[in-house]
């Protein structure tokens, strides 16, 4: 959750706009340099979704990430590809890649430390160059104006709560506001292109195309693994956490595209230039840790209920759970705490929402305001709750939850968490980094694991992160990665 985000227009509107506005001509075959309108429509979202994924970093690792891309792009034979297309290496915790028209392509910086080669992050960059050489947004957008599918993506998160319903989908779109909305899911066999023609580009660059099944393979386990700790039942994380949908099965794809096949990987290089990325959240967007969120810049923490994992995403913060989801996140705020909650409530649907009564109170020391409605959700009921809280005269932070009706009460505790964060713990918030080492003799991979910056499930992670397989052992020389508190 970063400091100033506050709601803006999102940037899914001003590419459908774009895209509608180049939808007038045909769509240009997969060979076709990148066209101007092409151009501009990518030139106009980049900057925003920058903004939404945590900017773009900069330094050794950006720029040898965007050398990777751009000797990858030169491969999908579009004219001057070198010199149109902009690789971002972005500053953001979830394992995420995505592309939009004009040459613009991005990876997160969790999904490079996730990958254990060279020709992995050239097969991911590869994998979105084939997007944007495919046109596949275009395409996509052609068919959503045939056949008015545009928002289905955006209506999956609240559904999988509360079951497809208006209100739930109003939540789960406000929840899904900005950048998630604005890779355009692509389409299954749009994923497959995208992986074939990764394939292909890895081919034609000398490395090893296997690399695009072992990168997928890696997605597919840290998805697994992740569920598995945050106590879902579901492998797959929220749709907006990964655009690449289910990996695993593309594995086998991609393998059996890339039988036979052998190239460089380029490992150690690879290892070497990644080594000391920051690893999970960012403490300047805030910091997961466990049930807590804490954010060392803006001063506040609350704990979330047990039994709920929390995502951290740039304009709020999500808490989701079996009997319940809330986010927390910030609105303008001009000192009344009542009428804020009431905008807060009026700005959720068309359909009026008035809470029952808005009451208020203090929460460790900081003035609060509150309200829940019961509200007619399709076949049932639920009730809404807003609880927010005065942080200084311009500034305010809130919940926005759902629950079953009769059950807000599942926040109680998480309400009365919120509280500000001294300058002396604030310090104490320190980011994990990647460290690169090299395995000696004696050096076993639970001796290494037990190194790895986390109370719980330190082997699974470090077997994960090194796409090692749980029999795999180690050898003296090997490079491995693992994860340690940060400075
Ligand atoms: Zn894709």
């Amino acid at each position: 959750m970063s400091r100033t985000r506050i709601i803006a227009t999102s940037t899914t509107a001003v590419l459908s706009i774009a895209l509608a506005g180049c939808m007038g001509g045909t769509i240009p075959d997969a060979s076709a340099p990148i066209t101007q309108s092409e151009a501009e429509i990518g030139a106009e979202a980049h900057p925003q979704l920058l903004a939404e994924f945590g900017g773009a970093m900069t330094g050794p690792q950006a720029v040898y990430v965007e050398q990777v891309g751009k000797n990858i792009a030169v491969q999908s034979g579009l004219g001057g590809a070198r010199d149109s297309f902009t690789v971002s290496l972005v500053n953001s915790p979830v394992n995420n890649a995505f592309a939009i028209p004009g040459g613009y392509i991005y990876t997160t910086r969790q999904l490079v430390t996730l990958m254990n080669n060279e020709a992995e992050l050239a097969g991911v960059l590869g994998h979105e160059v084939g997007h944007v050489a495919a046109r596949h947004s275009q395409r996509r957008q052609a068919a959503a104006q045939r056949n008015q599918i545009f928002g289905v993506g955006a209506a999956i998160l609240s559904s999988v709560l509360l079951g497809s319903n208006p209100l739930g989908q109003q939540l789960g779109q406000a929840a899904l506001q900005g950048s998630q909305m604005l890779t355009l899911k692509f389409s299954r066999n749009q994923e497959l292109e995208a992986d074939e023609l990764g394939i292909q580009y890895l081919n034609n660059a000398g490395y090893d195309p296997r690399a695009m099944a072992t990168v997928l393979a890696s997605l597919a386990n840290q998805n697994a693994l992740d569920a598995r700790l945050q106590g879902r039942d579901d492998a797959r994380l929220p749709e907006w956490a990964s655009t690449h949908p289910d990996p695993a099965s593309r594995v086998q794809t991609a393998l059996s595209k890339t039988q036979g096949m052998s190239g460089t990987l380029n490992r150690d290089t690879f290892l070497t230039r990644i080594d000391g990325l920051v690893y999970g959240d960012d403490p300047e967007q805030g910091i997961v840790e466990g049930r807590q969120f804490i954010h060392p810049e803006l001063r506040l923490a609350f704990t979330a209920p047990q039994g709920f994992y929390m995502v951290n995403g740039t304009s709020a913060v999500t808490i989701n759970g079996q009997s319940g989801k809330a986010q927390f996140t910030l609105a303008p705020y001009n000192g009344n705490l009542q009428s804020y909650v009431q905008s807060v409530f009026s700005g959720l649907s068309q359909q009026q929402i008035t809470p029952s009564s808005i009451q208020t109170r203090t929460v460790n020391g900081l003035p609060a305001a509150f309200g829940t409605a019961r509200v007619n959700n399709g076949q049932s009921q639920v009730d809404v709750t807003v609880f927010a809280y005065e942080f200084a005269n311009d500034r305010a932070y809130h919940f926005l939850a759902i629950t079953p009706a009769g059950q807000a009460s599942t926040f109680n505790q998480m309400y009365s968490s919120v509280r500000r964060v001294s300058t002396q713990e604030a310090a104490q918030v320190v980011p994990r980094v990647l460290d690169v080492i090299t395995v000696r003799s004696g050096d076993t991979v639970s001796s290494l694991s037990r190194r790895m910056a986390y109370p719980t499930a330190q082997e699974e992670r470090f077997r994960v992160l090194n796409g090692l397989g749980s029999n795999d052992q180690l050898q003296a020389g090997q490079k491995v990665k693992i994860v340690i508190r940060g400075s």
